[in-house]
């Protein structure tokens, strides 16, 4: 099994998909699922009619879950996108650290 790697507020890169490139912060993550919902990335467009006067009609737009699997973390300290691993800190909680700058994700 694919341990989740990522978690709500992570800034991460869409690598595949229609909305390759596109980068953006995890609002929602659904490890079960292996979905998560980013900002900014995979919307789609509601059209809505008011059920209510104070109901707001027209387009709404939101985003929608994409897969974990097309995302990759974007690392707050050097900018790169890049892998993940975890180090054992003295307490005895795991922290994530970027491969490239090698820098602690959780502080
Ligand atoms: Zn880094």
């Amino acid at each position: 099994m694919n341990k989740l790697k990522l978690r709500k507020g992570d800034k991460v890169l869409v690598i595949s998909g229609k909305d390759k490139g596109k980068s953006g912060k995890i609002l929602v993550i659904f490890p079960e699922k292996g979905k998560a919902i980013i900002e900014g990335v995979n919307i789609i467009t509601k059209h809505q009619k008011p059920r209510s006067a104070n109901e707001q009609s027209g387009i709404i737009k939101k985003e929608a879950s994409i897969d974990i699997s097309n995302l990759k973390l974007v690392c707050p300290n050097c900018g790169e996108h890049t892998r993940v691993s975890y180090i054992v800190l003295e307490d005895g909680k795991k922290s994530r650290i970027c491969k490239i700058c090698g820098e602690m994700l959780e502080k």
